[in-house]
């Protein structure tokens, strides 16, 4: 039987981040995945002549040079700026939250007017310590933008009502007094030309994969095949969910082949409205610039995480952090295993902060075991 280096768990953007750098330093990997394809989440597939994102909208954005110029030695980034915009009933606004919305909302057409509006709708709040979701969002935007933009999409996104969810969440949209429909501040953004399955694909060049290949069916087999472990899974499955299974939010993609050449002009269409079931609907050529006859759609549908389903978002309020904590502390007991990724740290990283940390792990691992032989 032959022997690795290393078993890496997960054919995502993490472990072929890893595998790819212990390669280029001289070891051997074998890389297995559940699934029947590389790339975990952000797999693109090919139809109609458009790169399909087939676990939802991927954007690569970053503010770390040093990620944006290792990950564009694998593909070159086309201009694609992500400017979403919001469906609320019969009314269209534009996100993040900007002036342009606020002139949708009110009418106003100056910064000082908007700001007056959000203060004027936050000061009837009164709320001086924001303890929840509901509160943090009705003091930062006032109740408007909460009503229209944030209540009804929030609860379909988790599950739950704004105040049974931690603040934190909302700190992610941003709110800004400028005529600047660009979702994120960092300077490096676009899609990958070709899909971001073709990034994969070079960052894997020369690695054993093997897909298909539960770590949990093969364990035996496959731990007797290699000397260290990268496992990118569910750290509380590794584990057996000793202490209790961790809590995910999952999703549900529908995907239509179109026979139009534009259905709905933007790539990013939120639904804001509780009433509509999915919250998002992406429109995929719109990544990409394309003019095909055809257009694929996908709408997103968040729904209740089970055994079985996929777990796309951690759940991190107190008693999930507790609960992994204590998970972590097990980890540190397993001397050949480390535990990566989005999964294996339970915690969200866009593709930015998932390769910042495949390479950290990438190079202190690979230095400490080039000094240990
Ligand atoms: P994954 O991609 O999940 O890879 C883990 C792999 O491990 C999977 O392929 C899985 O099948 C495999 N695996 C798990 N258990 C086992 C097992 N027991 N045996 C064998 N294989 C196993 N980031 C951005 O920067 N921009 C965005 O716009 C963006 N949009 C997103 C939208 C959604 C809906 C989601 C969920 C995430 C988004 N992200 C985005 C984040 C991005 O998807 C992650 O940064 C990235 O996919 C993390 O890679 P990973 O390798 O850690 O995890
Ligand atoms: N959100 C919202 N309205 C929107 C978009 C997002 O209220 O139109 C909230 C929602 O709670 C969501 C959070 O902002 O969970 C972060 O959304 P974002 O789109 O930035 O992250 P993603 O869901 O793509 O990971």
């Amino acid at each position: 039987m032959k022997r690795y280096d290393y078993l890496i768990v997960g054919a995502g953007l993490f472990g072929a981040v890893f595998a790819h750098e212990a390669v280029k330093r001289g070891k051997t990997c074998l890389v297995i995945d559940k699934r029947d394809h590389i790339g975990g989440n952000i797999y693109t597939k090919e139809v109609e002549g458009i790169q399909v994102h087939c676990y939802g909208a991927h954007i690569f954005h970053t503010s770390d040079r040093h990620v944006w110029e290792y990950v564009s030695q694998f593909t070159e980034f086309n201009h694609f700026v992500n400017s979403p915009v919001a469906v609320y009933k019969d009314e269209l606004y534009n996100l993040p939250f900007n002036m342009n919305t606020f002139h949708q909302l009110w009418g106003v057409v100056t910064p000082a007017q908007a700001k007056a509006k959000i203060q004027e709708q936050i000061a009837q709040m009164h709320i001086v310590e924001p303890k929840n979701l509901e509160e943090q969002a009705l003091a930062l935007v006032g109740k408007d933008v909460y009503e229209k933009l944030i209540e009804g999409y929030t609860r379909k996104q988790w599950g739950r009502e704004c105040k049974d969810l931690p603040s934190f969440i909302i700190r992610r949209l941003p709110l800004r007094y400028t005529y600047d429909n660009n979702y994120f501040k960092d300077p490096y953004q676009g899609i990958p030309k070709g899909g971001y399955t073709r990034i994969i694909k070079k960052l894997l060049e020369g690695v054993q994969v093997c897909l298909g290949v539960d770590f949990f069916t093969e364990k035996g087999a496959l731990l007797a095949q290699a000397d260290r472990i990268i496992y990118t899974g569910m750290i509380d499955e590794y584990f057996g969910h000793c202490y209790g299974p961790l809590e995910y939010r999952s999703l549900r993609f529908e995907t239509e082949v179109l026979d139009m050449g534009n259905y709905q002009g933007n790539a990013v269409v939120n639904y804001t409205d509780y009433g509509v079931p999915y919250t998002r609907i992406i429109e995929h050529k719109h990544f990409e610039f394309g003019t095909q006859p055809k257009t694929v759609i996908t709408r997103e549908y968040p729904s209740k995480w089970e055994q079985g389903a996929e777990p796309y978002y951690p759940v991190n309020d107190t008693r999930n952090t507790e609960l992994f904590n204590k998970y972590e502390k097990l980890a540190l007991d397993e001397p050949k295993v480390l535990f990566g990724g989005r999964l294996g740290m339970y915690r969200y990283m866009d593709m930015d902060k998932t390769i910042g940390a495949a390479l950290r792990m990438a190079e202190s691992e690979l230095q400490y075991t080039a000094a240990r032989s």
